[in-house]
């Protein structure tokens, strides 16, 4: 599968290879199902743990000349205005080692000396934010617009256009940023963490921070009247999209309407940042006690911002950055904190507390440490638009959430149905809206390829009857234009050259085959939820049924997550594994290997044809891929052929089906009880999906009671002979129900069925 990563690679190498071998070039690829491969894992890590505040690490002009961003960048009149004062300067410096002879203190000084170069880095990143708002956004517009013989930033409804009033706010806050930037620049410079001078610098700038209150006052006006320009008006849209697509890389750094909360977000940035500056300050000393002010400052300013805008509060999301470890940057532009609480959940043995953070764009399963702070290298984050859920309904499961995703399965247990059922309303709200912003950006680049294509074409053929240059497709001569240096427009050209028509496949395109001879879905890499042992105490393949034991261990397919014997399992490459050996049931052993023998199995980039024409397979993850024989990945089970069991008949056949407790004298047990239809008898089973029962009795012949317990409901069958005789007490058939939903449908089917014992009175 290819990855979003690789697709930038190639997307930017394309200056470089197109006149070469344009028939190589990969297709630009806009499938919102495409997943990229670094889903869920933490980002790089190696720079240092903070790196997560940045606003992106990785933007800005001192990226490679040819990837989108400086393009546009280069495309641009005012391109000094763009360029930061710090592009590859100190914002990169080498954080020095420290002697002082003790070694405590030499790690706190390095640290403290990390803490200050990050007010460089955030801050340097901010003002590129705000240069992309107010100088890039409007020229990109401008520039879109022309193209259509259009002023996409004409007045709207008789007001400046919304973009326009962005700039023109963005433009005032702009220098007192850039001023800071600057004195941060130089704090850093002449930096030595002995003699540590930060907080004043940020403390002073505190006070400046009401210059970002006209933007505030007017960011909710800003947000309705770009939604609502974006609606009513097409190409604006479309022109929207594709700026985000190319500036914010595909929507990477979040939308236009994301971004703007940049502003209010870099309040509570600078708190964090600060805190942890002040963590690694000697207490008593000066620059300690001016840190402490500097942070009071910014906690009121971001305060005050916080609740005016509705917002969670800042201790909320400080306590939440630090239960992350600081890894997980909580105020990234468009993400908004949805929900969170304590919830178990279903491993294979048993159920294990979790904590799920809903963010706006993701879903944390979080493993808690004893420390409360969340165990970062056990804690799994899931895209939305990459995640699929259902909510569980038999009776048993209505407090469960099964979860799946590429990342991870599984099943989710809440507190009652009700937290259930809104952590699933919440999780359905912002899947909906993610997803059909990724849909409508996607459809926005496709159409916008399509007409670039249409465009190319006619630029083909009239040059197809022209030798002169200077008819060539002006796409070509952008680009070789913006590879040797050269950024003057071609004010000759007859089509107005845009920063979208550089730089992008050529003509023909479409006929490039696809990568892969199989598409990859979702379903394919979705990671199966195991089945937990104590669900079933026999294989789940029908005609199998071998029971488990000391011997006959439990095992489970990879592919569909059932519990297995050691007979039904065999070996096969699974696409979620990157294709690697895994063990499957005999069922999906089967069809794993008859898509293998159509030819199917494994996309066309993982084949190594050799020279004697036979084929090997790159299988594993794509740092330490493994060629190998494909033959070698696939082990038959000795059971072959064999099917999932119907584990759903049970239920089905039954009048009413749930977990009970079995008593006997003074003790319980845990059960898996059903009445069947067919012959109205009472079925007990060890396990829920065990095939063979414990205990199986026809219930005509008996009379029933039922109490109600601190716990749930006590049902008693008693056989008519034995309460004549009164003895043998034993064979009174005795359970506890402790689910409502569950009892009340006990108590109607043995009422519909039996009488009830007439000594005893009701309590339903
Ligand atoms: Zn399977
Ligand atoms: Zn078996």
């Amino acid at each position: 599968m290819e990855t979003m990563d690789t697709q930038y690679n190639h997307h930017s190498n394309k200056h470089s290879q197109q006149h070469q071998h344009p028939q190589q070039l990969p297709r630009r690829q806009s499938n919102i199902d495409e997943i990229p491969a670094d889903v869920g894992k933490l980002r790089d890590n190696r720079k240092g743990r903070h790196n997560s505040l940045f606003v992106s690490p990785t933007s800005g002009i001192s990226s490679a000349s040819t990837d989108d961003f400086s393009r546009i960048t280069s495309m641009t009149s005012d391109r000094s205005s763009i360029i930061t004062s710090n592009s590859g300067g100190s914002s990169d410096q080498q954080i020095p080692d420290y002697e002082t002879g003790n070694e405590e203190n030499d790690g706190r000084l390095k640290k403290l000396h990390y803490a200050a170069v990050e007010f460089l880095k955030v801050q340097s990143n901010y003002v590129q934010y705000l240069k992309e708002m107010a100088v890039l956004y409007p020229e990109y517009m401008e520039r879109f617009g022309k193209r259509m013989n259009r002023d996409l930033l004409a007045p709207h409804n008789g007001h400046e256009n919304v973009v326009l009033q962005i700039k023109k706010i963005m433009v005032q806050i702009l220098p007192i940023h850039e001023m800071l930037l600057k004195e941060i620049d130089t704090v850093c410079s002449n930096w030595d963490s002995r003699q540590p001078n930060m907080s004043k610098t940020i403390g002073t700038f505190a006070d400046f921070l009401k210059c970002c209150q006209p933007f505030l006052d007017n960011k909710a006006d800003f947000l309705t009247k770009l939604l609502q320009l974006r609606n009513e008006d097409k190409e604006f849209d479309e022109a929207t999209y594709m700026f985000e697509t190319e500036v914010f890389k595909r929507g990477k750094k979040g939308a236009v309407i994301q971004q703007l909360d940049q502003v209010h977000q870099n309040f509570m940035r600078y708190k964090l940042l600060m805190l942890r500056y002040s963590e690694y300050l000697l207490e008593g000393s000066e620059e300690k006690k001016r840190a402490e002010e500097a942070i009071a400052k910014l906690e009121t300013v971001t305060q005050a911002v916080n609740q005016k805008m509705g917002l969670p509060t800042t201790e909320e999301l400080t306590k939440l950055y630090y239960r992350f470890q600081c890894q997980f940057n909580v105020l990234e532009p468009g993400r908004v904190l949805i929900r969170q609480g304590e919830v178990m959940k279903q491993t294979r043995k048993e159920e294990q507390p979790r904590f799920l953070v809903l963010f706006t764009d993701c879903l944390w399963i979080c493993r808690v440490s004893s420390s409360q702070q969340f165990e970062m290298n056990r804690s799994y984050r899931i895209p939305l638009e990459y995640m699929r859920f259902e909510r569980m309904e038999a009776d048993e499961y209505v407090r469960c959430l099964m979860v799946r995703s590429k990342v991870k399965s599984a099943v989710i247990i809440f507190g009652s149905e009700k937290e259930r059922n809104q952590w699933a309303d919440d999780l359905t709200k912002a899947q909906f809206d993610r997803k059909s912003y990724k849909r409508r950006q996607s459809t926005a680049v496709q159409k916008h390829d399509e007409n670039k294509l249409k465009m190319k074409k006619l630029m083909m053929l009239s040059e197809k009857n022209s030798d002169e240059e200077i008819q060539r497709p002006s796409t070509i001569n952008g680009s070789s234009r913006s590879t040797s240096g050269s950024h003057d427009e071609d004010t000759s050209s007859s089509v107005p050259v845009t920063p979208l028509d550089i730089g992008d496949a050529p003509f023909g395109d479409e006929e490039i085959p696809r990568n892969g001879s199989k598409k990859q879905t979702v379903a394919d890499v979705i990671k199966p939820v195991w089945l937990p042992d104590n669900i079933s105490n026999e294989c789940l393949m029908e005609g199998c049924s071998t029971e488990f034991n000391l011997i006959n261990r439990r095992h489970h397919c990879r592919d569909c997550g059932w519990l297995i014997c050691k007979y039904c399992k065999g070996q096969a490459p699974l696409a979620k594994f990157e294709y690697s050996k895994q063990n499957v049931c005999s069922e999906c052993y089967d069809r794993q290997f008859e898509i293998y023998k159509a030819g199917t199995l494994f996309p066309t980039r993982n084949i190594v044809i050799q020279s004697d024409g036979t084929h090997l397979v790159k299988i594993g993850k794509r740092d330490r891929q493994e060629v190998v024989d494909p033959r070698s990945l696939f082990k038959h089970p000795t059971n072959l052929g064999f099917r999932h069991r119907n584990v759903e008949q049970k239920r089905a056949g039954s009048i009413v089906f749930g977990r009970i407790f079995m008593r006997h004298r003074k003790s319980e047990q845990l059960r898996h009880a059903l009445i069947r239809r067919e012959d109205l008898k009472l079925v007990v089973y060890k396990a829920e999906l065990d095939s063979k029962p414990i205990l199986e009795v026809l219930i005509y012949g008996y009379l029933y009671r039922e109490t109600q317990l601190d716990d749930g409901w006590l049902f008693e069958l008693v056989h008519r002979n034995q309460i004549k005789t009164d003895d043998a007490k034993d064979e009174v058939i005795a359970f506890r129900v402790d689910n409502n939903t569950s009892a009340k449908k006990w108590s109607a089917a043995l009422a519909d069925k039996l009488e009830m014992d007439p000594t005893h009175r009701s309590t339903f």
